[in-house]
């Protein structure tokens, strides 16, 4: 007979060590921003700026669950390879639209030095929008090198490789319906 512990191990992806954060508490948690984005923003311009790839689901949820009107544009970077950063940030794919004048929130999958973030920033503050805040799905604050400090988060996290909800490991496990904490397959 199966333990209850071990059938749920079994139940696990190969790689992910343990689930950090089921998808019915990511589902609520979502619902929540959208409610409080859709009361802040109300009556403005917004513009919500998906960071690719890894806010992909994160975005299409939180839209989904914001009530007024709104737009969404993309823009991507590259810094990341297997579970390190490389530490320099390269501007792969640029915004469709110029955002001068709107009100942005950058959506991004996780906060972890904020050096990503800061560069983010800098980039879309020299194209004049009216505001420019962050929304990240997830934060690990005991990480941090810069001073960024994003209006909305999802979840606080420890410092842990995470995957799964559009975050990936060498690309793979975005399409975990949960976080999990990665591990390498032994
Ligand atoms: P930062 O520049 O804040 O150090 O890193 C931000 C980016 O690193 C995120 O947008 C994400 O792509 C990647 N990243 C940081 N921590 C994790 C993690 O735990 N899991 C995954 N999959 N990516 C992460």
């Amino acid at each position: 007979m199966t333990s209850k512990a071990s059938a749920g191990k079994e139940a696990l992806p190969a790689g992910i060590d343990r689930i950090l954060i089921p998808a019915p508490r990511i589902a609520g948690r979502v619902e929540e921003l959208g409610r409080q984005i859709s009361e802040d923003y109300a009556g403005r311009d917004l513009l919500l700026i998906g960071v690719l790839k890894g806010s992909v689901v994160f975005l299409a949820d939180l839209v989904r669950r914001i009530t007024i009107p709104c737009s969404i544009d993309f823009i991507s970077l590259s810094s990341y390879s297997g579970t390190t950063s490389s530490g320099v940030v390269q501007l792969l794919l640029d915004l469709q639209k110029n955002p001068e004048g709107r009100d942005l929130l950058l959506v991004e999958d996780v906060v972890d030095t904020g050096l990503t973030l800061s560069y983010l920033f800098q980039n879309l503050k020299t194209r004049r929008p009216k505001t420019l805040e962050v929304c990240a799905f997830l934060d690990k604050p005991s990480r941090r090198k810069t001073a960024v400090k994003p209006k909305y988060v999802g979840f606080q996290i420890p410092n842990e490789f995470v995957v799964g909800y559009g975050l990936d490991f060498n690309e793979r496990y975005r399409n975990l319906p949960h976080v999990g904490v990665y591990k390498e397959p032994s």
